[in-house]
């Protein structure tokens, strides 16, 4: 037996319900590898599998969770032995196929990584999808040529899971860091990960002009909508934004004039499927750029309960930096 978290719709047309349960290790989907979890992680995402405030549950019942590190119990793949130390990230887990936010899964071989080394389960939950996903945007700006003294590179949500790890990332590269927040009560904590300077995001929220004063070498945005169009327009000359989220809006009210006014290119950054040589990418450098005391300063910890009330606490913007599940305390 094991407890996991677990979405149900008692009916085709009933709302969702979402409940800590103990199960069954029969019930666990098919899959090669069964991995005995110890750290989660609650992202954007999972807060809005939990809420049912977006269509994320493709299944039901669903254990919800995009990520879990874990140690492998057993193995029908070749790949896995037992006791290797694994991160999952995405493949559709938490939405089509059981997820982390459990004690138990079972997934193909394929969807898992090696830990990456220096980290601990909980290190590498602490980073999570969104820290990867901070990694994959950092990474598409440096192989634009957005280098450390090129100019200000913007963060937007920084007090976010995304944005706190990009600003750790950006600055600790040598990049001047702006941090765009609507938290600026926390500016000591941005400044704290490396920010040179904090802004308030209502500078960038609102519907703006095509083309603004140009500010930004590089746009790290999870915020989507006005801001990451705003954005946009005050990016300077053949600047570069990577855009990966939507905490304020899909939309995307902006207009051609940055791109054939000013050269700037707008990359689109996809955690979920990216491929296996990308995930070892953004690992290894993860392990290389991401100052372990700032990790730990941006990340607190909860439980398997806890998570399932911190779901609307995400979504409302509540949440600072990451939060770890600890699926056993
Ligand atoms: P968080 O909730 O941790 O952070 C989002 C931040 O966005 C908030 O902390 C807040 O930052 C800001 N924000 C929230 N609401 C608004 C609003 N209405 N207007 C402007 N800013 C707002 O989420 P994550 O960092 O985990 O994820 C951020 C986004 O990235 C989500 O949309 C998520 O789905 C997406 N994502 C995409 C991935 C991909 O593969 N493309 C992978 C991981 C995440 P502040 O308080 O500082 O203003």
């Amino acid at each position: 037996m094991f407890q996991a978290l677990l979405i149900e719709r008692p009916a085709p047309d009933a709302p969702q319900t979402c409940a800590l349960r103990t199960l069954d290790e029969a019930a666990l989907p098919a899959g090669e590898v069964t991995v005995r979890i110890s750290h989660s992680t609650l992202n954007y995402k999972d807060a809005l599998a939990i809420t049912g405030r977006a269509p994320i549950a493709r299944i039901w019942p669903l254990v919800p969770g995009i990520d879990f590190a874990g140690t492998v119990e057993a193995s029908a793949d070749p790949a896995w032995q037992v006791g290797d130390a694994v991160v999952l990230n995405g493949w559709g887990v938490g939405e089509n196929h059981w997820g982390g936010l459990a004690q138990k899964a079972r997934v193909p071989g394929r969807f898992l990584v090696p830990l990456q080394a220096p980290f601990t389960a909980r290190q590498a939950m602490g980073i999570g999808t969104a820290g990867y996903t901070a990694m994959l945007c950092v990474l598409a700006l440096e192989k634009h040529g957005v280098a450390p003294g090129s100019g200000d590179v913007l963060v937007t949500g920084a007090a976010g899971g995304v944005g706190s790890v990009a600003v750790a990332l950006l600055a600790k590269l040598g990049h001047r860091v702006v941090a765009s927040t609507g938290r600026t009560a926390e500016a000591d904590f941005l400044k704290g990960l490396g920010a040179a300077e904090v802004i308030d995001r209502a500078e960038l929220s609102a519907p703006g002009k095509p083309l603004g004063k140009e500010r930004w070498a590089g746009v790290v945005d999870s915020v989507g909508s006005h801001t990451l169009a705003n954005a946009c327009a005050t990016t300077r000359y053949g600047g570069a934004v990577a855009a990966c989220g939507l905490a304020q809006g899909m939309d995307l009210p902006g207009s051609v004039a940055p791109f054939i006014l000013r050269g700037i290119t707008l990359y689109g950054i996809d955690s979920v499927m990216a491929p296996l040589a990308r995930r070892a990418e953004a690992w290894a450098r993860l392990a290389q750029d991401l100052d372990l005391a700032r990790l730990d300063a941006l990340t607190t910890e909860t439980t398997l309960e806890g998570a399932l009330a911190a779901g609307p606490e995400i979504l409302a913007g509540r949440v600072r930096g990451r939060l770890v599940v600890d699926v056993n305390r």
